[in-house]
């Protein structure tokens, strides 16, 4: 290994590069998962895998993937869906922003080359959603360029593999470890080496107590041989998860509900809704439904009996929501924060797309 200024791992040396490649490649064709994604080379198809599986475990993210594909077989069908449609696809996974970019770059690829896709990870990083990693994993997978991948598990598995015992979140750390993954990357077959690696990193290389008896790389590995495997990478302080308490109007009115659509951009952008907001600092619940409607709908309402209180955890917020029955008493409601109003049917609920956070308490309406 050559050694950078500050005495750390810059590049590995060629015989380290080709026993690595060696060994992952051997132990990945032995042990990896059969996993719809792996058993093609479609492009679509591995986009949609590689934006699914962002922020989500393969065995959540398996039945999304399946569904996804079976409504939107093609990047056409995708495109030409409305986005209600893809929404209610992606219902649960969380993270809306992807399914939002997933859709206006299906539209991108059709309306801009005739649904032909980039086939450099250049090209692909034009599409709104798509960084550094997709890029890289779409192009070297289904195209076969020589470029790497880092996602979490990668960072990880590399971290350990060659000893960096520096904080792996600064810039200049993440740009090192994109060197090393790209010297690793070899010009045949690229995407399997990139896959053998995240799935090191998932199957084997593991946040806590990684599996180092049976690890195909354990004769390579820095943080091994000194015994630091379970302290590496070193990442930074995670801050505190904020928590906020927030109540929710469910209002009914001749065997209809009233929900809104959320704004397209922000936390939830495009789902639907009931109306209602955060409590402030020294509100009741009933005051903050009576501002947060008087806001949002432009009505007044009386406040009824609770009807559940429900926690949801977002990765970088907590919330409480306080469900309460309201009446309006004042006005009739107008779309003011919300795109769209409806008056929905109980029976019609599963046409829309809601937060995880409100089919906490859907079936107790
Ligand atoms: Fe990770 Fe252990 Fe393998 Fe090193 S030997 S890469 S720490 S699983």
């Amino acid at each position: 290994m050559t050694r950078g200024d500050d005495g750390t791992s810059a590049c590995p040396e060629p015989g380290v590069v080709r026993a690595l490649r060696r060994a992952l490649s051997a132990w990945y064709r032995d042990n990896a998962r059969d996993l719809p994604w792996r058993r093609t080379r479609d492009p679509y198809a591995v986009w949609v895998s590689e934006i699914m599986l962002q922020q989500t475990r393969v065995e959540q993210g398996l039945p999304y993937f399946e569904r996804f594909l079976r409504a939107f077989p093609t990047v056409q069908r995708l495109a030409a869906a409305h986005e209600d449609e893809v929404f209610k696809a992606w219902e649960g996974l969380g993270y809306y922003g992807r399914a939002r970019n997933l859709h206006r770059a299906a539209r991108m690829v059709v309306e801009q080359s005739g649904g032909c896709f980039p086939t450099t990870a250049a090209d692909w990083r034009r599409l709104p959603g798509v960084g550094r990693y997709t890029a890289g994993a779409v192009a070297s997978i289904a195209f076969g360029e020589r470029v790497p991948v880092l996602d979490g598990n990668v960072k990880r598995a590399l971290a350990r593999l060659f000893d960096i015992a520096e904080c792996v979140d600064t810039p200049a750390v993440e740009a090192r470890l994109w060197d090393l993954a790209g010297a690793l990357v070899p010009k045949r077959n690229p995407g399997d080496l990139n896959q053998a690696l995240m799935e090191l990193g998932a199957t084997v290389c593991l946040p806590r107590s990684p599996r180092c008896d049976t690890c195909p790389v354990r004769g390579q590995c820095g943080a091994l041989r000194r015994g630091v495997q379970e302290a590496l990478p070193v990442r930074r302080r995670a801050a505190a998860v904020p928590h906020h308490d927030v109540v929710v109007a469910v209002i009914r009115r001749r065997g209809r509900y009233l929900i809104g659509r959320r704004p397209p951009e922000g936390l939830l952008g495009g789902l639907w809704e009931f109306p209602g907001g955060k409590v402030r600092a020294g509100e009741t619940h009933a005051e903050a439904l009576e501002r947060e409607l008087r806001e949002e709908l432009g009505v007044g309402i009386s406040v009824g009996e609770p009807i559940a209180a429900v926690r949801h955890a977002y990765t970088h917020l907590r919330v409480t929501l306080h469900v309460y029955a309201c009446a309006i008493t004042d006005g009739e409601p107008v779309a003011g924060t919300h795109t769209a109003l409806r008056w929905a049917r109980r029976g019609d609920f599963a046409r829309y797309a809601f937060p995880k956070a409100n089919h906490k308490f859907l079936g107790l309406l």
